[in-house]
């Protein structure tokens, strides 16, 4: 059997990186509370021994709040490790220690991991690690998870018997102390599955939440063991008091620890943490994001354009080749047009729009993921999105969402609220996903800013902040009636400013994100492509069907001012955003004898030749920002859910939204 390890502790002190540091795995790690929601499993081995670990999410107590919290505590409670490791951030010591302290409590073996030791060292925090392990009585480790340090010694240390615990790690008042005592032996049927003290204590709190999750998990109601009863009759202290006194109590031997074995000399990061905040957050910091967000689109406009020239025309080139080795061997000609003319020419349109903008715009965001800014942008929204009676922690789930709706949309585990969560589901993918990026892009280089990118930037960022805006609007829209409430309190912790691991940012958002997005659009591409090929070449009384689609759509696509190749094009685009813009070219070749369009002044004219304006362009760039999401996202809705209902609503959103815009602006167009 292999030892099995949970990885315990507060949000951002470190424990997916560590859990990458050993398993080699890819966690999602970030400079944020509240990123890992779910826990995840993996394996590494200690020389010939397999060692399972558990990366459970961030908690701040045992006492749980919300529903990640819940699943904390419970895996901590019950979980099925041998071994419970508390990790604990080393530069701020005295918090991650209340939690192992409440950890050890409440498991028969248990461990301490000092994390981010080269933190502490800049913050001029010095650890008396061998003291500290002393006074604990708990096996313990200075780790710095980043650069690997300390990582292999610590699963050691754990791998090794650990003894089980016999002394109690914090002393209450006598009061409690003899409280306890009296409920120890009347707990002893449950011994087996729970440690009696802790359990003890959570009777003496009335912890409702704690003692309904050991009945779910044992399946004895402790309250209803009657010299359970009989021994809670005989005490006198009142619940309220006694969760007071043992809070206390947590605190003062964490805090009378750190004062022990602590040494703080000088803070400089603080100092300058505080000053950059004063900025970030201050009064110009709204412009400030837009600036910044500017910034990040501006270089991915700049740095995607010529690749993708050079990609196009690469893999263009290659399409002759493939055309040359099927003649060659004298291939039906339907085979070709399926496989080269249809699969292979949407597949090079997908890589070739998709992949130099993503490839850009992954990595700055993940860099300024990791330095600390998503807390920041969650503060500043946190004001205007109470207004929208909504929770601040929504503006985490919407940045989540520009990489990837799906992604925020199991992201809003994070928010506590089932009604704010909703809301938060609700209206995800009201902000453009990576997958609809290059789409906007593209049109916005070929009908409005001829070679201009600062102008694009520009452009775009004023787009993504009316996403912004809309997502506002619908969110007190929907606050106002179907979900109506008051929004609740929350607390967000700001951490600190960090140097983002610029290598590890950059091979881990290409690797995993990019070419993991890159290929589920593919996925989807290639027969889609194919799809199209026998679409436009099936005829039907003398007409293809796809132009018999197309015509079918043009009334209803017209009406919003577009024509019924588009339209067919956000529909077969609903697997994935990314081939909308491809399909439509692919749809307009089809139906025409242009070449295939290598650049993006190519591909205007063919737009132009099939009737676009700029309003058509701005049109489509309005319905790709607010229409129906992809089927991924809709089906992770249905999850988060569980409601064909809500799903439905959320598809039905973006939509009505998306055709009302751009119904306004082609009449309003025809108007002028
Ligand atoms: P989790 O929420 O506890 O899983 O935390 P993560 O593993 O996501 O890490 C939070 C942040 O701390 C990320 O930006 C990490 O890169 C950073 N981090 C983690 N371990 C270390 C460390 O040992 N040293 C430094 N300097 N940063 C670390």
């Amino acid at each position: 059997m292999a030892l099995t390890v949970a990885l315990a502790g507060n949000p951002n002190v470190g424990k997916s990186t560590l859990f990458n540091a050993l398993t080699g795995m890819d966690q999602h790690t970030g400079n944020w509370p509240g990123k890992t929601v779910g826990a995840a499993c993996g394996r590494c081995s200690l020389g010939p021994e397999p060692v399972e670990l558990i990366d459970l999410p961030g908690t701040y107590s045992l006492s749980a709040r919300s529903a990640e919290e819940e699943a904390a505590r419970d895996a901590v409670l019950f979980g099925r490790q041998d071994v419970t490791v508390t990790v604990c951030d080393a530069s701020c010591l005295q918090r991650s220690l209340a939690l192992a302290l409440r950890v050890s409590e409440a498991t028969r073996r248990s461990a301490v991991c000092l994390n981010l030791m080269d933190e502490a060292g800049r913050r001029g925090v010095r650890v008396d690690v061998s003291g500290l392990h002393l006074a604990l009585g708990l096996p313990l480790c200075a780790v710095t998870a980043r650069k690997k340090r300390g990582a292999l010694p610590l699963l050691a240390m754990v791998s090794k018997e650990i003894p089980e615990r016999r002394e109690p790690i914090v002393l209450y008042s006598p009061e409690i102390e003899a409280a306890v005592e009296q409920l120890a032996p009347a707990l002893e049927p449950l011994g087996e599955m729970v440690e009696t003290r802790w359990l003890a204590l959570r009777l003496l709190e009335r912890d409702d939440a704690a003692l309904a999750s050991v009945r779910s998990h044992t399946g004895v109601d402790p309250r209803a063991l009657p010299a359970v009863r009989q021994a809670l009759e005989a005490v006198t202290l009142a619940p309220k008091d006694a969760r007071e006194q043992i809070a206390e109590a947590v605190h003062r031997r964490a805090e009378a620890l750190c004062d022990r074995y602590v040494v703080c000399r000088r803070d400089r990061g603080d100092e300058r943490d505080r000053r950059l905040d004063r900025i970030l957050t201050g009064k110009a910091s709204l412009p400030l994001m837009l600036a910044l967000l500017g910034v990040v689109l501006w270089l991915t406009i700049v740095g995607a354009n010529r690749p993708s020239e050079w990609l196009a025309s690469f893999l263009f080139g290659f399409q002759d080749v493939l055309t040359a080795i099927f003649s060659s061997l004298h291939a039906p000609a339907w085979l070709h047009g399926v496989l080269v003319l249809g699969l292979y020419r949407v597949l090079a349109w997908v890589v070739s729009v998709m992949l130099p903008p993503m490839a850009i715009f992954f990595p700055l965001f993940t860099l300024l993921e990791d330095a600390g800014l998503l807390p920041r942008i969650a503060f500043v929204l946190d004001k205007p999105l109470c207004r929208c009676k909504a929770c601040g922690k929504q503006a985490l789930t919407m940045c989540m969402g520009f990489g990837c709706n799906a992604v925020g949309v199991v992201g809003c585990r994070i928010i506590d609220s089932p009604r704010e969560r909703l809301l938060a589901v609700l209206t995800n993918s009201l902000v453009p996903c990576n997958g609809r990026f290059p789409t906007l892009i593209a049109l916005l280089s070929m009908f409005f800013v001829s070679g201009g990118s600062p102008g694009a930037a520009a452009l775009l960022t004023a787009l993504l902040a009316l996403s912004v805006a809309a997502t506002m609007m619908m969110t007190r829209l929907l606050s106002a009636t179907v979900l109506k409430g008051v929004p609740s309190s929350f607390t967000l912790e700001l951490p600190p400013y960090r140097m983002p691991q610029v290598g590890r940012v950059i091979v881990r958002s290409v690797f995993d994100r990019t070419l993991f997005v890159l290929g589920r659009a593919a996925a989807v591409a290639a027969p889609a492509g194919a799809l199209l090929w026998v679409l436009a070449n099936v005829q039907i009384n003398g007409a293809s069907v796809l132009t018999l689609c197309a015509g079918a759509l043009d009334p209803a696509g017209r009406l919003i001012g577009l024509d019924g190749v588009l339209l067919l094009a956000f529909i077969l685009g609903f697997p994935a955003n990314e081939i909308v813009l491809p399909i439509a070219v692919m749809a307009y070749l089809a139906n025409g004898t242009l070449g295939d369009p290598g650049s993006l002044e190519e591909m205007r004219a063919l737009f132009l030749a099939n009737g676009w304006t700029p309003v058509t362009a701005l049109c489509v760039m309005t319905f790709s920002m607010f229409h129906w999401p992809c089927s991924t996202t809709l089906l992770t809705i249905r999850k988060e859910t569980g409601s064909l209902k809500w799903t439905l609503l959320a598809a039905l959103l973006p939509t009505a939204l998306g055709a009302c815009l751009c119904f306004l602006i082609s009449r309003l167009a025809l108007a002028i």
